[in-house]
């Protein structure tokens, strides 16, 4: 049978490029778009165009209740979760002088506390089945700080502190979890920085001198699904083209 993959926010820039790698590779994969999507169906078309039956249902990752009910509702229809991609999530960048705390609580609850949100379903069956991979996707910017990010950094950094401590809670269980924190990859997120400001002061910062791609990411998630990294846990993966190494 193969190993059901949840892929949180599978329609933006990265997620998608998961889900593909996942699908390639076996993975029956399951993702989830927010409440505000209104293009849900016509991704679904665009994907089963090229080949990819994914199944997708709505949730607000943000929301403890709505997180459980979808959860449920994947596990019922679907089958039990072995992978989860916690790879939703948002920026709401501003200077801390001008952060007010709707900004603030929106990205903790996106970015952070839906990393308990949908672990908290599905890390229990993993530990009984004794097998399950939960990757976190993080970033750079929660590794070094970011100017106009503290609710994002924070938030992310976070993730980091959250995998360490549940790695070593289900270790024993052959249950692994990750984090994956990417530097700039070329997604939607990243696209919208003006131009101007990915010339000459993003991509000047990365030895690589070019964005990251979702593919690159995609591999290291599929890695990290993978039985052979099965001795991989707790560990934060920078890919950040030389970015930032801690
Ligand atoms: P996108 O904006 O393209 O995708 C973000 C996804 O998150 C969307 O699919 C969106 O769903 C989903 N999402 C947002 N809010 C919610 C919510 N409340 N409930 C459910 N889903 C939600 O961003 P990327 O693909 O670039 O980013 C993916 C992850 O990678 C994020 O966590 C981001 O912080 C991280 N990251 C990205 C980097 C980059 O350079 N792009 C660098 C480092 C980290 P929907 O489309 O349905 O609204």
């Amino acid at each position: 049978m193969a190993r059901v993959a949840l892929v949180t926010g599978g329609m933006g820039g990265l997620g998608e490029a998961v889900c593909i790698k996942l699908a390639a590779l076996g993975y029956r994969v399951v993702t989830t778009y927010s409440p505000g999507n209104t293009k849900s169906e016509a991704w679904l078309h665009s994907m089963k165009n090229l080949g990819f039956d994914f199944r997708a249902y709505e949730c607000d990752v943000a929301d403890y209740d709505s997180a459980q009910a979808c959860v449920k509702k994947i596990q019922e229809e679907i089958g039990p979760v072995d992978v989860l991609i916690n790879n939703a999530g948002i920026t709401r960048d501003m200077t801390f002088k001008k952060m007010d705390k709707p900004n603030w609580d929106a990205v903790m609850a996106t970015n952070l506390d839906s990393v308990f949100n949908m672990t908290k379903p599905v890390c229990d069956g993993m530990v009984e089945r004794g097998w399950g991979r939960i990757i976190n996707i993080s970033s750079v910017n929660g590794q070094k700080g970011a100017f106009g990010q503290t609710n994002y950094s924070a938030a992310k950094a976070g993730m980091h502190g959250f995998t360490k401590a549940l790695a070593l809670e289900v270790a024993r269980k052959q249950v692994t979890v990750n984090t994956i924190s990417p530097g700039y990859i070329g997604t939607k997120m990243v696209m919208a920085i003006a131009q101007e400001v990915l010339d000459t002061k993003i991509i000047p910062q990365i030895p690589m001198a070019r964005l990251g791609k979702p593919e690159e990411v995609a591999g290291l998630v599929a890695y990290l699904a993978s039985d052979e990294a099965a001795f991989l846990t707790g560990a934060n993966i920078a890919i950040n083209g030389g970015q930032h190494m801690s």
